[in-house]
């Protein structure tokens, strides 16, 4: 059946949109001088190939070019990745490399932690019509996506504060090079409603301009970068990182503390992650609604006395930032991560957005859904003004340098 439809959107789109598409890139060029077209190589059936892509910024679009492949049968429209820069290992020895993957979803939504080799084979195990015709919807959605080539340099600014741009795997070496270390360091995830929150926060705002560890968390951050015309490498975001963290903790046998969240959140969730990690160490964990003056004392202590190496607190941002910064020269521990809403996710508290939404880079929309009365000012009216503070902010910051 997908095989039909396949076919019929493959001659549709190259008899009558792949025409129109290449007039448009004609025009440009007369007008801009950039090519229609740029060559790369992919892996088409079993052999390495050079191959014409359109020559667009919108990666949807570019793809579209290739669809004469899909015609003689050797693309599929979804399929394993079209790997450009190594070997398709598993689609070589299995399935077909496909214009739309998950690989490339995933990429534009820079939430692809895991190896190309594994997200083919997660592709593969769950294929089905109903996965592909996913695929298909989202990659359509996807198509007023640009993706330009921007500079990708190591730390990017973004309304004063500096954030770090590396992969998630780079950001969990640079958490274990604290702890290995011996050394104490503070880290924080930032999201457009903590950009915001910097605007009418000055101890915020202080003790995010000094800081050295910051990590972009969400879609509108990677739309403010390309906004300022830089390229983010990955969404490191608390909840995406945490299995990873996991899995660094369980094999370096860091132990974790859980601070934060109403009562019983952090116990549901050091229940749920030791069942998922056998060898994980929650060393403790006290909930976020102590009575700061007078119970700050006892649950450092607590926290000193579990010996461990990584403390999460989940109080909100950005009080959990302030708790830490505050208290950072009295804990026992190596790295102090604020992490928000992250336990009630993790507990099963509350649901996290199915991960087709996550990959469309509309995850606040879920959020919105399931928590409209606390949720609105946040997204509804701070999504359009972190855009507008990032553009006002980007006309100053160019005329200054
Ligand atoms: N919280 C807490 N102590 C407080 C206030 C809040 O432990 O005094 C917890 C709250 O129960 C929730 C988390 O902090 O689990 C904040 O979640 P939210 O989604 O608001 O965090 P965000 O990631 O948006 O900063």
């Amino acid at each position: 059946m997908f095989k039909i439809i396949e076919y019929i959107l493959a001659l549709f789109i190259f008899l009558v949109v792949n025409p129109l598409v290449t007039i448009y890139l004609f025009l440009r060029r007369l007008f801009t001088g950039k090519n229609i077209f740029r060559k790369e190589s992919i892996l088409l059936g079993k052999d390495i190939c050079r191959v014409r892509y359109f020559n667009s910024d919108y990666p949807i679009l570019a793809v579209q070019s290739l669809y004469v492949h899909v015609l003689t049968g050797r693309l599929s429209v979804c399929g394993t990745s079209l790997r450009v820069k190594e070997v398709n290992k598993v689609a070589s020895h299995n399935g077909k490399s496909g214009l739309y993957s998950i690989a490339l979803l995933r990429r534009i939504s820079r939430i692809d932690y895991e190896s190309y080799d594994d997200m083919d084979i997660e592709y593969l195990a769950n294929k089905s019509f109903k996965k592909d015709l996913m695929i298909l919807v989202k990659a359509i959605l996807k198509l007023p996506v640009i993706d330009p080539d921007y500079d990708k340099p190591d730390k990017i600014k973004l309304l004063d504060i500096e954030f770090l741009n590396m992969r998630m795997d780079e950001a969990l070496s640079r958490i274990a090079e604290v702890i290995d270390s011996g050394r104490k360091e503070i880290f924080a995830f930032m999201n457009p409603d903590c950009f915001n929150r910097l605007f009418d926060d000055r101890e915020y705002f202080e003790l995010m301009k000094k800081s050295n560890n910051i990590f972009p968390d969400g879609s509108g951050v990677n739309l403010a970068c390309k906004i300022i015309r830089k390229q983010l490498i990955h969404n490191v975001n608390g909840t995406d990182m945490l299995p990873y963290l996991c899995h660094l903790a369980e094999k370096k046998k860091y132990r974790i503390f859980l601070l934060g969240a109403a009562p019983g959140i952090a116990e549901k969730m050091k229940k749920n992650l030791v069942l998922k990690y056998k060898g994980l160490i929650i060393s403790d964990s006290e909930d976020g609604y102590f009575d700061r003056k007078t119970e700050t004392g006892r649950v450092i202590t607590k926290i000193n006395d579990s010996h461990s190496h990584i403390l999460l607190v989940a109080f909100g941002v950005p009080l959990q930032e302030k708790w830490i910064a505050e208290h950072i020269d009295e804990l026992k521990i190596n790295v102090g991560i604020g992490v928000g809403g992250l336990f009630d996710f993790y507990s099963g508290n509350i649901r996290r957005a199915p991960k087709w939404m996550r990959e469309m880079g509309i995850e606040w929309m879920f959020r919105l859904l399931m928590e409209p009365r606390r949720m609105w000012k946040r997204y509804i009216i701070g999504n359009p003004l972190f855009i507008k503070r990032v553009k006002n902010w980007m006309k100053g910051y160019n005329s200054e340098n």
